[in-house]
């Protein structure tokens, strides 16, 4: 891969990746795409774009292009390309700060989960649309006396003549209020001494009677997540995924997927690459600690990617990446607040950076499982792996 020039809002992290000619001709494209749409004004590199960045049109040209679904068969409206393909996609996307968010956990997640247990019903109804850019999915998991605790969710589900009927309120989330579809992890029967039995995961669509969703603004005047009050919604047998009650072993099946991509070490990469091109990288040695860094996550992303694939994802090592990976997004914001001290003036768009990091911060290490709960799970596995 060519070197590229930090003037092109290219740092130099991605620049020394390593790829086959294939990867390489894949990364040069989307780089050419992506330059040209931020020429012709379409967006600026954001800090946090596959949360802030919400934008259903941008993400129907990725679909357009055949870069959603990516790794899904065809007769569902994937593109059949490997896990590495999607990978470097994925990681341009965040280097270059596109507005992603829009489509971010449905081809993140919802896909691979309903491929995995969903029913052929389910894919033909669901996953054409969100390869497409066209239909977006809302994770209703947490809710407001249940983070961490996730067992503990009070949400439930009745059987009913054809379906459940679902009550409850979940919060934090993200995009409910521009999403089509709720995957609501629900209680379907009573806990009893296994807390974690007796889950079920239901797809409702937002505009489903019953349903109300409130956006919540946060420090940065956005709304980018919402809380949903579910009231006697009435959810068709077809819509529940997978088994009833096996909700928590497939949820935590998704989680993999959730904490173990670049985005959970990419967040801050527009802000870094935005300094390189600003401060004499030769003079500072915390650029190349965290050009390091990001190196070694992405290799330890790319293997748990890899062992997702294969089916033999463990649940500590996707932990390890988000953990690593979102104090190293929080290290990137000091490095600029100290090298920006020294530089005489900063520039317009450095500033924007800074700033816009600095608001998105306190979100890195909570969202998708706090920093405490990931250690939790490594140490665990530690401690089984020794036994
Ligand atoms: C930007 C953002 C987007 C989000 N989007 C979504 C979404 O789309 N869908 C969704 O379902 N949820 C979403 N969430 C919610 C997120 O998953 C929860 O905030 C998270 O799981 C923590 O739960 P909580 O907020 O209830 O905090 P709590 O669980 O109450 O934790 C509070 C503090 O106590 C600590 N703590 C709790 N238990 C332990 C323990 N056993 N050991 C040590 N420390 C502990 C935690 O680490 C944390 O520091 C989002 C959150 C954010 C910030």
């Amino acid at each position: 891969v060519p070197a590229i020039p930090p003037s092109s809002n290219k740092g130099i992290f991605v620049a020394t990746i390593v790829d086959d000619a294939s990867l390489a001709t894949l990364r040069a494209e989307v780089r050419d795409f992506l330059r040209t749409e931020r020429d012709a004004g379409t967006y600026r590199p954001i800090c946090d774009c596959w949360l802030e960045g919400h934008d259903p049109a941008f993400s129907r040209k990725l679909g357009e292009r055949g870069w959603l679904g990516m790794t899904w068969p065809r007769e569902y409206g994937g593109h059949e390309r490997s896990s590495l393909e999607r990978f470097v996609v994925t990681e341009e996307l965040l280097a270059a700060g596109a507005p992603v968010a829009a489509h971010w956990v449905a081809d993140r997640q919802t896909g691979p989960l309903l491929l995995r247990y969903g029913t052929e019903e389910q894919r033909r109804q669901y996953l054409s649309g969100i390869a497409a850019g066209e239909l977006f999915v809302a994770i209703g998991m947490s809710e407001p006396d249940s983070g961490s605790d996730l067992a503990s969710i009070r949400s439930s589900a009745q059987k009913v003549e054809g379906g459940w009927l679902v009550n409850g309120t979940k919060v934090w989330t993200s995009h409910a209020h521009r999403s089509d579809v709720l995957v609501a992890l629900v209680r379907t029967s009573k806990a009893g001494s296994d807390r974690h039995a007796g889950l079920s995961q239901l797809l409702i669509p937002l505009d489903a009677d019953g349903i109300t969703v409130s956006p919540i603004e946060v420090m940065t005047g956005e709304a980018h997540f919402a809380e949903v009050a579910l009231n006697d919604v009435f959810v068709a047998d077809a819509q529940v995924v997978g088994a009833v009650g096996d909700g928590w072993q497939q949820v935590t099946s998704e989680l993999a997927y959730e904490r173990s991509g670049p985005e959970r070490f990419m967040s801050t990469y527009p802000l870094f690459d935005a300094l390189v091109s600003e401060v004499d990288e030769a003079a500072d040695d915390d650029l190349g600690a965290v050009i390091g860094q990001m190196w070694a996550l992405h290799l330890l992303s790319e293997d748990v990617n890899r062992s997702i694939e294969a089916g033999t994802a463990d649940p500590a090592t996707p932990a390890l990446v988000k953990d690593a990976g979102t104090r190293l997004e929080g290290e990137i914001i000091e490095v600029a607040r100290s090298a920006m001290s020294h530089l005489g003036d900063p520039s317009t768009e450095l500033r924007r950076l800074f700033r816009e990091a600095s608001l998105a911060a306190p979100a890195f290490t909570l969202r998708g499982g706090t920093n405490e709960i990931l250690r939790t799970i490594i140490a665990k596995s530690w401690g089984t792996s020794r036994a």
